[in-house]
């Protein structure tokens, strides 16, 4: 599709999509959803733009035909590598989070854990999986890849839950499917996808077979609704002018997604109580989506620290050499998480099912080094920017034609004075970059750079057992007493 192939599709579907208490009609115009809508189509417009053919596209393993890589099963380390660069790019051109990769690494983790379920059990849900996987490949759909439940009371497990609804499970079995009711919680891009795949978020016992549940289900399905979530500063996106915004053209997109006794055709089911399982879901999805941020939010990065180097050219201190190292840790900092993206991308492996894996090691600590880094990027972004990007008038005052000075000079007259910036910048420019930084730092953008670095794809704990599991301090133990000469 090209991106307005896309954005009329969207059109298409019954979403309901609620907002400040209501239903949205007209949700693809709206103000503050249409940033995270053209961030999704910059998926597909880049694939159509031939210098980024070899990142974007790929051939299809399932039908030989050419798709957008955001669908793609990785076939190899370089498609994995190539999938890192594509989210890096992605990064660099929107300066958010585009949405479509949750899907992406939902079909790699779905596709490797049906195939290892069906020679287990004899079931179809790998078979299951290729048609719908080729549906959404020739029709170039995004899919949003729905892990996180509500989750309750955190001591307790799925079906020791007060409300059962706390994690999404099947409360009816029907011979042509299974009814199922729950919810996912802050959802990227699901308002903005065609379909849904949902996956478990933890692993289960056996206790917990109504809960062990994967399957594909239509955005519009009958009984599914979102509620959007809010982000820091949005409704400047309800005001007149894009200044103020920072970054008025993009943005990330989350969403409460409820599924209100949605009916799921048996051909759409990838796990249906198959416990065990359900681990090995969420470890592959989470190894995945931990890659994708060495490229995604290094993208990102590259904006800010692009921003900042600007902002310090136009206050006249760019060439102080406090400014200039302070450029060169953003610089190193971004870099060494790129480094942990391609690390475990060139390190990936075959599943049983043949698609490639990341090294799971690596991915974790890629994804580590991103709950810390982007931190440490905005707060040097902060300090070279200065505190203009917090205190500045509005767009509207530097516009405004109200007289305030004896001599006749408007708010707008005044803000210009002030807030000039080096001879040959003007002030318009310097308040955009101030604005976007801001923005980065502390407004919409940073639910995508700050808050979704720490806890998307999971918090940090999450990546430390991940750590000390793949860890073999055992082995390394064994490397110590050979050298020490330790018999025992
Ligand atoms: Fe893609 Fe990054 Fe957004 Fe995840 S956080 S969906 S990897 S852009
Ligand atoms: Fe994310």
């Amino acid at each position: 599709m090209t991106a307005k192939e896309y954005i009329d599709s969207l059109r298409r579907l019954n979403t309901r999509v609620y907002m400040f208490g209501e239903k949205l009609d007209n949700w693809v115009d709206h103000p503050m959803i249409r940033p995270s809508i053209n961030c999704v189509a910059m998926t597909y417009a880049l694939a159509q733009d031939p210098q980024y053919a070899d990142l974007m596209t790929a051939t299809s393993s399932l039908t030989g035909r050419k798709i957008n890589r955001f669908t793609h099963l990785h076939q190899s380390a370089d498609d994995l590598v190539k999938k890192v660069k594509m989210q890096r790019l992605l990064g660099q051109k929107t300066a958010s989070c585009f949405q479509r990769c949750v899907g992406m690494d939902a079909f790699n983790a779905v596709y490797s854990s049906t195939y290892e379920i069906d020679e287990k059990y004899g079931t179809s849900y790998h078979e299951n999986f290729k048609k719908f996987l080729i549906y959404v490949q020739d029709n170039d759909l995004t899919v949003d890849g729905a892990m996180t439940d509500p989750k309750g009371d955190r001591s307790k497990a799925p079906h020791e839950q007060a409300d059962p609804d706390m994690y999404v499970h099947v409360v009816e079995r029907r011979p042509d499917g299974i009814v199922v009711c729950g919810a996912k919680c802050h959802q990227t891009g699901s308002i903005n996808s065609h379909w849904h795949i949902f996956m478990p978020t933890i692993a289960m016992g056996e206790a917990d077979k109504d809960y062990a549940v994967s399957f594909a289900c239509p955005t519009d399905a009958e009984g599914l609704y979102m509620i959007y979530g809010r982000q820091s500063c949005d409704t400047r996106k309800l005001e007149d002018g894009c200044i103020d915004v920072g970054n008025a053209k993009f943005g990330g997109q989350e969403a409460l997604v409820v599924l209100d006794h949605v009916f799921i055709p048996n051909e759409y089911i990838f796990l249906n109580g198959e416990y065990e399982f359900a681990g090995m879901i969420v470890e592959r999805f989470a190894g995945y989506h931990r890659q994708s941020y060495g490229g995604c939010k290094v993208g990102v990065g590259d904006v800010v620290i692009g921003a900042a180097a600007l902002a310090a050219e136009y206050n006249g201190v760019e060439k102080a050499s406090a400014v200039k190292d302070k450029l060169i840790e953003m610089t190193h900092l971004n870099e060494t998480l790129y480094s942990c993206g391609i690390a475990c991308s060139c390190e990936g492996c075959p599943t049983r099912a043949g698609n490639y894996q990341i090294d799971l090691l690596l991915a974790n600590v890629c994804k580590q080094n991103v709950t810390r880094f982007p931190y440490e990027i905005v707060r040097l972004a902060e300090d070279i920017a200065g505190g203009l990007m917090v205190t500045m008038p509005s767009e509207t005052d530097f516009k405004s034609d109200t007289v305030v000075g004896n001599n006749g000079e408007t708010i707008g007259d005044i803000c210009n004075k002030f807030f000039a910036a080096r001879e040959g910048v003007s002030t318009e420019d310097r308040q955009k970059v101030m604005r976007f930084l801001e923005n980065m730092c502390l407004g919409a953008a940073a639910v995508g750079y700050r808050t979704e670095s720490m806890h998307g794809a999971g918090s940090p704990q999450a990546q430390r057992i991940m750590i000390a599991r793949q860890g073999n301090i055992q082995g390394k133990k064994k490397l110590a007493k050979s050298i020490a000469g330790i018999e025992k």
